[in-house]
């Protein structure tokens, strides 16, 4: 049975399909090993068998099916989806006992085309991190070396994915918190174009910038979910899904594909650490052994991306959480105190560290004296952000960079230094900023500045906007090339 946690999502419905594997042998394999997690990678598992669990109710939209090509395959979801009647925190406190009443578009959009909910992953308080140490129930370690974060803000999903724990899972992206945690875990992750996936029942972190994308052992496996996943929505008016739907991977060269480096998220930029720059290099070679052209451009404003970022989505996020009251959800502390004073203890005690000095940094910048020289400011350094991707796909075809400038770190190596957490999603953002897809594609393996054994490097491909089919199609055929090993030492026969 151990050999079922090795399939890709795609090779295993290939064995129930040919009467191999049946879709309850795959799930309870799963479902065993989510029980056994040592990682924390999960806040709540499925239990095995065919109806300790009821799958993901709503039963009007079950009717209406859309078919059944994930038969049955167990998906892990961030806990920032809600789920009908399973609890659902977004890693918070404030959240705790939350049972939503309704089921996230994504998450129903999987289940009717047959995915089955096998559990809710650990992540960063409401998305704010980039380690998953600022969970409010506890940090979830990387499979690769326990001792190390697996990256943050999806941190549960992409450890679940990489330890064998979930054969894939969802998580959101709104700066980097799909890809970061998937290069820190050698597994694949996509953030889509904004408005791809909807966002109804994600709960909101920035709202002009989450998105919710795959993780997985490979590019095919991502793009098999985000078919299901993406589309429109009427509960969301943001949400356009993708012109044409996603099609499956097969190209096995790049041959006539342009590749632009942007300089200031590669080679210039500071704090990328040489065992990561070396694993950059050796995949641009492959790239050209591939048949693609390789050339230097620029993002003259990308450097800008973090400071903008850190304007932005606090100011979104200061707005978004003003929710969480005691009155409406989850947490109330001291209920016998007058109205105003409940707010405040509840809000005190609810609220991690990281998420109130967010909401403090966006109240700020969004104060009416401030609101033009931060948010506004900001605002249009996104847009130089976003031309300057336009521009630069009037060249290339694609855009690469490492996704995370170092490998995984120690836990608590960074927790008392934001600035050096923050620094994790410097090449991250500036596509969150523009809207565009990208997906992070593990790319070989690196020791850490001062040493110790390999840990995974992951090598980022961005796209222009809705060029999702595009962008998968280029990075299987790297992927192919690489033939990264993604299976963590520990889990290695
Ligand atoms: N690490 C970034 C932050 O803390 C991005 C998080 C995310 O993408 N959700 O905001």
């Amino acid at each position: 049975m151990d050999d079922v946690l090795e399939l890709t999502v795609a090779e295993a419905l290939r064995r129930i399909e040919d009467g191999e594997l049946t879709a309850g042998e795959y799930f309870d394999a799963y479902a065993e090993a989510a029980a056994g997690d040592e990682l924390g990678a999960y806040l709540w598992t499925a239990n095995p068998g065919p109806t300790a669990t009821p799958p993901p109710p709503e039963s009007e939209t079950t009717r209406r099916r859309a078919g059944d090509s994930l038969r049955g395959a167990p998906l892990a979801v961030k806990d920032i989806f809600c789920t009908e009647g399973i609890e659902t925190t977004a890693g918070s406190r404030i959240l705790e006992g939350y049972r939503p009443p309704y089921t996230a578009t994504a998450v129903r959009k999987l289940a009717d085309a047959g995915a089955r909910l096998l559990g809710k992953t650990n992540m960063d308080e409401f998305a704010m991190g980039s380690s998953t140490e600022n969970s409010g129930y506890g940090p979830v370690l990387n499979p690769w070396d326990r001792e190390r974060v697996p990256g943050g803000s999806s941190g549960g999903s992409a450890a679940a994915v990489a330890g064998r724990l979930a054969p894939w899972a969802i998580g959101t992206d709104t700066g980097g918190s799909i890809r970061q945690p998937a290069s820190l875990c050698g597994i694949v992750g996509l953030k889509p174009t904004y408005g791809a996936v909807s966002r109804y029942g994600m709960i909101a972190f920035a709202s002009s910038l989450d998105q919710c994308g795959p993780l997985t052992r490979d590019v095919t496996d991502a793009a098999l979910l985000l078919r299901a996943a993406e589309g429109r929505d009427a509960c969301d008016s943001t949400s356009v899904g993708i012109d044409g739907g996603v099609e499956l991977p097969s190209r096995e060269d790049l041959d006539g594909l342009r590749f632009g480096v942007p300089r200031e998220l590669s080679a210039e930029a500071e704090g990328i650490e040489a065992g990561v720059s070396e694993i950059f290099e050796r995949t641009l070679g492959k790239i050209r052994e591939l048949g693609g052209e390789v050339d230097e451009c620029e993002l003259p404003h990308a450097a800008h991306g973090l400071s903008a970022y850190y304007v932005l989505a606090p100011a979104e996020a200061s707005a978004n959480l003003a929710r969480y009251d005691g009155v409406r959800y989850g947490l109330r502390a001291d209920a016998d105190a007058d109205l105003i004073a409940m707010y405040e203890r509840t809000r005190a005690a609810g609220f991690g560290a990281e998420v109130k000095r967010r909401i403090m940094l966006g109240t700020y910048a969004l104060s009416s004296g401030y609101y033009e020289a931060y948010y506004g400011r900001a605002q249009r350094v996104r847009t130089k952000i976003a031309d300057d991707f336009r521009a630069a796909f009037e060249r290339f075809d694609y855009l690469v960079t490492p996704t995370s400038p170092t490998v995984a770190f120690k836990i608590g190596e960074r927790t008392a230094d934001p600035l050096a957490m923050y620094m994790s999603d410097f090449c991250t953002v500036p596509m969150s900023l523009a809207g565009i897809p990208a997906i992070s594609i593990p790319a070989g393996l690196a020791e850490p500045d001062g040493g110790g054994s390999g840990l995974p490097v992951g090598f980022q491909i961005a796209a222009p906007a809705f060029d999702e089919s595009g962008l998968l199609d280029a990075a299987h055929a790297l992927e192919r090339a690489i033939d990264f090993d993604t299976r963590p030492p520990g889990v290695r026969p």
